[in-house]
Parts: structure tokens; sequence; C-alpha cells
């Protein structure tokens, strides 16, 4: 084992702890290509500790006052606050991403997530009804589910995490969390934070390891109640699978392949600047960025010239610059995964403008060149673009690349944009741009997802619910919906 590397423990019931197997697994530095942290590969006894430790916890954790777990949930947001540089720079080197984007970003929203959900759950969600007729008064009393499994994906490590923890904390819930392998290091880091913020031994135990192993102990540990799993579409539906015989409540946030609808009375430039940000920031690697764009025909010509002349000014760069725009994507199986799909488009009628070839791959400068680096592109139709553009069964328009790859074809008529746009499996989120408030209403009400976006992106309040519909997910998470998930609900009934 290298010495420099730096070395995760599992935290089981307050403590850091080493693997009952004793394997460890290499976690790469993605703009380098070499490890430069070593996690745990943790097995079913690990995970099966955890829940011990978990289940001791809940008595405890859930018959404290609504008010004590918010006190806590607020010194943990000021925890992360104070360590934001440092949780910053931890997650870019993890991930990829801009440092500057981390700090702008996925921590601040980290803090967010749980000063949000710290004052949410003071806020009472109990009906009552009073029958005249039986002289009986009905309310209803919310209890914690349990121990919540809570599975996270590589791409926003702690934003996505936090905002399952918060909420399932803030319910009275206690929680076994698996982040992704290929991102753990902020995870591992924010252990130590809420044990300094004063969370009690065992509320939240993290395991880490890959999620053939760690990951499936958890979601079939009957100890477990509720798994709240955000990543692949072809994973969640597998946990949905194993879990139907034991009826778990399940929460599944899932892929997308979300469309941008570019109508030609909208702000143009307001339009393809929020398209190039809502298609490359986080190198694509966000479930919610456009990676189809339809155009107006009266106005594609204009917009494609202003995309590819926008797209020029994100610079793909080492991490710590400032300037940069895209960091390296988060592995070498990643971007070749990403590089197949651009490779590929050609054999499906596409044309890629700008990106990723090979020559424009030497562009890059010399030392990145051991990162996983992938320049943002830009995919179309045939020369002319007189028909449809690129067809919506080519493998770029259909599948979910997470990637810096973006395609754009023209429309003719709203109808033929609302289908298009619901053509895939997925139904994460759609942006809209248009300056005609009532086609804003017509067309959000006829798009299969579970977010419209008019005229912005990514503009998102805790509040309002989130999740995706058809193969991007089930259920919603947001201020209702989380705390919905994370209790069970009863009927009390009085007659008097
Ligand atoms: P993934 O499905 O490969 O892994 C997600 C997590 O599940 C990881 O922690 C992984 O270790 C674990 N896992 C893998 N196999 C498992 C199994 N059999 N049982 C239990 N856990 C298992 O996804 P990813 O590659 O980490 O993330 C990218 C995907 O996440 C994309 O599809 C993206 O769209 C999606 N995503 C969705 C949202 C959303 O809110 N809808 C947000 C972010 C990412």
């Amino acid at each position: 084992m290298s010495a420099d590397l730096l070395q995760l423990e599992n935290f089981i019931a307050g403590q850091f702890t080493a693997p009952l197997g004793g394997r460890y697994l290499d976690s790469v530095d993605p703009s380098t290509g070499s490890a430069w942290a070593r996690l745990p590969d943790s097995g079913a006894d690990d995970v099966d500790a955890a829940v011990n430790s978990a289940l001791n916890a809940f008595p405890s954790w859930s018959a404290k006052s609504a008010v004590a777990r918010s006190q806590i949930l607020d010194a943990i947001a000021n925890q992360i606050e104070q360590h934001l540089d440092e949780l910053a720079e931890l997650e870019s080197r993890d991930q990829g991403k801009p440092v500057w984007l981390a700090r702008a970003v996925d921590i601040p929203r980290a803090v967010h997530n749980f000063r949000f959900f710290a004052s949410a759950n003071l806020h009472h969600l109990e009906t009552a009804t009073y029958q005249a007729e039986f002289s009986a008064q009905n309310w209803t009393i919310r209890t914690p589910v349990g121990v919540c499994g809570l599975i996270s994906p590589w791409n926003l490590p702690l934003y996505l995490l936090t905002f399952k923890l918060a909420p399932c904390l803030a319910a009275g819930n206690t929680a076994v969390c698996k982040p992704s392998e290929l991102t753990s290091v902020t995870a591992w880091r924010l252990c130590q934070l809420m044990t300094d913020a004063g969370l009690p031994a065992g509320v939240v135990n993290m395991v880490f390891g890959r999620g053939a192993t760690a990951g499936e102990a958890l979601v079939l540990h009957p100890n477990v109640p509720a798994v709240s799993f955000t990543g692949s579409t072809l994973i969640g539906s597998r946990i949905q699978a194993l879990t139907a015989p034991m009826v778990k409540k399940l929460s599944l946030e899932l892929g997308g392949k979300n469309a941008a609808l570019v109508f030609s009375d909208c702000d143009l430039p307001a339009a393809v600047e929020t398209c190039v940000r809502s298609s490359f920031t986080n190198q694509g690697e966000i479930c919610l960025c456009t990676s189809r764009i339809f155009v107006e025909r009266s106005v594609y010509n204009e917009f494609l010239r202003q995309f590819l002349e926008e797209t020029a000014k994100w610079k793909v760069c080492d991490r710590r610059d400032p300037a940069t725009k895209l960091g390296a994507v988060v592995s070498a199986e990643h971007r070749q995964k990403i590089l197949s799909y651009i490779e590929s488009a050609p054999a499906s009628g596409g044309r890629i403008l700008c990106g990723q070839t090979l020559t424009d791959a030497a562009k890059l400068p010399p030392e990145l060149a051991s990162g996983f680096f992938v320049l943002p592109t830009v995919i179309v139709g045939a020369e002319t673009d007189s028909d449809g553009g690129l067809s919506d069964e080519a493998p770029c328009m259909r599948d979910e690349i997470f990637g810096p790859v973006t395609c754009i074809v023209p429309f003719d008529d709203e109808a033929e944009a609302i289908k298009r746009a619901n053509s895939v499996k997925y139904g994460l989120c759609a942006t809209l741009f248009s300056r005609d408030a009532s086609r804003i209403m017509r067309v959000s009400r006829q798009l299969q997802v579970g977010t419209v976006w008019s005229n912005c992106w990514l503009v998102r309040d805790l509040n309002m619910p989130f999740g995706g519909c058809k193969q991007s997910g089930i259920g919603r998470e947001g201020a209702h919906d989380s705390l919905e998930f994370y209790t069970e609900v009863k009927t009390v009934c009085l007659r008097f």
C-alpha cells in the first residue's frame, strides 16, 4: 500500500472502522489518471454491522424533539460551511470538476440541504377531521420509517448525498449511506464534521465500496425498510426488482435524456447561453443536463452559429484554474463510453461540428494528457438539415451519454417538437425558450417530465417536488415530498 494515498475507513457506530474483509479499492484522480485515495471494499458483514449500529441509535434519535434534531442539522450545516474550501478541493480532486464549481455549487448546496430541512421539519404536515355523525375526531401521526439505506452517485457526490441525508435525519430516521465507489472522499470527511457538530454515534453510518457488493447488501438487508437511490436507470430497476418481494419503500432518482425546445420568439442569445451551460456544466455529468436541442427552423442556422461561437469559449483546462469551464470526466471507462457515442454518431447520420474528434483532442494542453478529458461536442444531422435533422433513433439522440455531448436539430411546429421531446424512455426535465406565456403553459403540460424550466435552467427551489417520470424514476424529493418519504403516516380515530 502506498503511504501517500489518502486512506478512507467505514464509519460505524461513530468510529472509523476498517472493513472486516480487509480489502480496499483505489480511488483515481480523474485529472491525472493516478490513484490518490483508498477506500474500503466493504461486504455484507460490514453492511450488517452498520445497520445494527443504526438500529441501536434509532430509539434515542427518533425520540428527540424535532427542534433538538433541527439544532444538530444546523450545526452540521455550519461545519460544512466552515470547511467549504477544503471540501471543494476534495470534491474537485475526487470527481474531476473545476474547484470553482464545487466551491460555488456543490458544497454550498450541501450546506443549504441541511439548513433547509432543519427548518422544514418544524412545519407540521399533520391533518385532522371531525365527523359529527359519529362524534369522531380523526388525526394523523407521522413516525420515522427506521433505518434508511441511502445510495448516491458520483456526479454531485456531497450535494446529492446530503439531499437524502438531511430530510432522513430531520424526520427522525437513522441511516446507512453507500456513496459511489468513484467519489467517496467528501462523504468520508462529512463523518468527522457530523461528529464535531454533535451528531450522536450510530445515527449516520457510512459503508464504502462497490455497488454490486456493499450496495446490494444494503438494499437487501431485512432491517432496512426504505431505500433512497440516485443513479442509473439500469441499477434503479435492478433495485426495484430485488426489493419487490420485500415490499420496501423506494425512492428512485434515475437517468435522463433531456430536451430543450427553442422557439423562434425567444431571446436567442439568452437561449444560446443557457443551452450551452445546460449542455456542458460539470462536464455534462448532471442528470438534468440538456443533450437534445430542438430549434424552430426559422432560427436554426443562427442558433447553431451562436451556439458554436459560445461553445468555443468553454475551455477544458486544469481544475484549479478559475478560467476552466470543464474539468475531467469521472473515469477512464466513462470517457471511453462518451467517446464511443461520439465516434459512432456519423454511422447514424450525425455530423460532429466541434469537440472530441481526433484533431480537436490534440488541442488539449499536454499536461492534461493522462487525465480523462473530453472536449464539449456538438452533433447535428445531414449537411442541409432540410429534413428533421438527426433521427430520434440515433444512439446519440436516444441514450443517456452523461458527458459533454449535445445534439441540435431543427423542428417545424410545436406539435412536432413536443412529440420528439417525448420520444425517449426518460422523463426527467425539459427546458423551453419562448416569450409567449400561453405557449409555455400549453407545452409544459404536454411534456412528459418531472420538471420544466422556461427561459432558465437548474433554478432549484427545495420547496418544489423534484423527480422523474417514465424511466427517470419513481417518487419525488423536496420539502414536502422528502418528508413524506422518510415518514410513515398513521390515521388515529377517537370516538367520544
Ligand atoms: P450507478 O447506477 O452506476 O450507481 C449509483 C450508485 O449505486 C453507486 O453508489 C453505486 O455503487 C450503487 N450501485 C451500483 N450497483 C448497485 C446495486 N446492484 N445495488 C445497489 N447499489 C448499487 O450510477 P452512477 O454511474 O454512479 O451515476 C450516474 C447516473 O446517475 C446517471 O444515469 C444519472 O442520470 C443518474 N443521476 C440521476 C439523478 C436524478 O436526480 N435523477 C441525479 C444524479 C445522477
